[in-house]
């Protein structure tokens, strides 16, 4: 496990559409607050915003600065989908449990589009049906059974056999499950729009800092930087993304390598009802369009060796991506006019791990998010804005390190 990455490479999407600017201050001398959050991308965002509203009082810290890691590359298909099946889940973790992760990222996926709302965030937040393609990982049959668990689950799922999903949508595959309710945004003016938020509630951002060491005491934690001064804090919650600090356990944690492209403005050739289409195989394929109608595509997902190696893919992997799409969808123009690579973490299950550190009750971490990143951000913002009220949240064991 690498506690520090180089987190992206090439050019993400997002670098063509303007983000509000995020003010940060340097670290010039030692400071103190309720809350140290160390990580300024779209978790540390909605921590931040989550317990400012709170009454809390925040400092937040970044060794690059504000929406500059992970946040900066994503390709924000923001589902309550996890990617973990649900009918895979259950015989990992118990149908009872699986069925409360399931319900919990539908629920945060409603959390989240509410809270845009209620703040005005101007993110381009809008819904989007998804199609769940066969392939190599559920086939046909298996969809079947997938949509049978999640409607015992109390989650709405279609089956849509291969003459239905050409008819409607045009593409040729052996079948689908339709969703509704999952979130298309831009997550570098989500990730703007919530610390600036948090900051007109008194959240204060400090970047470039790094924090080198979190130490956490019975009363408080202190926080020790590069730069020398230190933040001294009720709480401490580590939002540092693929990066984890020392004190954080590793084991069951895993870097995986992915890449993504997207094409030029192309509204009019877009397929039906703009759907969020992402395929149940090894190597993972989905697409999205942008508000403006390019298409983003990604996965090729591989197991990380090193940033080097993941870069130097990048031509022939997305080379490949646009040879899917076209495939795909013939009508479209697929060439890339945006390539990038990225690296995020996972977990055996794929449920990330959320909560107080095993022994060390006032430092929180938010680590292992998979290809759900931003759902499992709003439900760790969710899980630490309850703990540190000393409210119970029931889902809490699903995440904990010591589950
Ligand atoms: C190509 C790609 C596609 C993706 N697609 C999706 C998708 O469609 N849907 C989805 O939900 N998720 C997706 N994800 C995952 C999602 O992007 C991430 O889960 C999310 O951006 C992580 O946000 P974060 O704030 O936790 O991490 P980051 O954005 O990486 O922020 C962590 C911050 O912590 C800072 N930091 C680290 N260590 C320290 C330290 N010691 N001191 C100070 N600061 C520190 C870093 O500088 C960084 O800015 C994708 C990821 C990639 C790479």
């Amino acid at each position: 496990m690498r506690r520090k990455l180089d987190l992206r490479t090439g050019r993400p999407v997002w670098s063509a559409y303007r983000a509000p600017s995020v003010p940060t201050e340097r670290l010039t001398r030692d400071v103190k607050a309720d809350v140290a959050v160390i990580g300024m991308g779209i978790s540390g965002a909605m921590i931040a915003e989550a317990l400012t509203a709170e009454g809390h009082s925040v400092m937040c810290l970044d060794r690059r600065g504000p929406m500059l890691g992970s946040t900066a590359a994503t390709t924000a298909l923001v589902q309550f989908e996890i990617d973990q099946p649900l009918s895979k889940l259950c015989p990992m973790i118990g149908r009872t449990r699986a069925e409360r992760a399931w319900r919990r990222s539908r629920l945060a996926i409603e959390n989240l589009a509410a809270r845009i709302g209620e703040l005005g965030i101007e993110c381009g937040l809008d819904r989007r049906i998804s199609l769940y393609l066969a392939g190599n990982v559920l086939g046909p049959g298996d969809l079947a059974k997938e949509t049978d668990a999640r409607r015992q689950a109390g989650i709405q799922a279609f089956h849509f056999p291969p003459g239905e999903l050409a008819g409607r949508f045009g593409i040729e595959r052996r079948g689908a499950i339709l969703s509704h309710g999952n979130l298309t945004l831009d997550p570098r003016k989500l990730t703007a729009g919530l610390l600036l938020k948090a900051k007109e509630r008194g959240a204060r951002f400090f970047a470039p800092v790094e924090a080198t060491e979190v130490t956490g005491g019975k009363e408080q934690v202190v926080v020790e930087t590069k730069e020398g001064p230190t933040v001294t804090a009720a709480y401490a919650v580590l939002a540092t993304g693929y990066e984890l600090m020392e004190s954080v356990p590793a084991a069951s944690h895993q870097i995986i390598s992915t890449w993504a492209i997207a094409t030029r403005r192309q509204r009019r050739k877009i397929w039906p009802e703009e759907a969020f289409v992402w395929e149940a195989s090894d190597p993972y394929l989905y697409m999205r369009a942008t508000a403006d109608g390019r298409v983003i595509c990604g996965g090729e997902d591989q197991e990380f060796s090193d940033e080097e190696k993941r870069d130097a893919l990048l031509k022939a992997k997305s080379a490949r991506l646009s040879r899917k799409l076209a495939r795909l969808f013939p009508a479209l123009d697929a060439t890339p006019e945006f390539a990038w690579a990225g690296s995020f973490g996972t977990t055996t299950t794929g449920l990330p791990y959320v909560g107080a550190l095993p022994r060390h009750p006032r430092i929180h971490a938010v680590m292992g998010y998979g290809g759900n990143g931003i759902t499992y951000s709003q439900i760790a913002s969710e899980l630490i804005a309850s703990a540190l009220r000393g409210r119970d949240d029931r889902d809490a064991d699903l995440y904990a390190f010591n589950r």
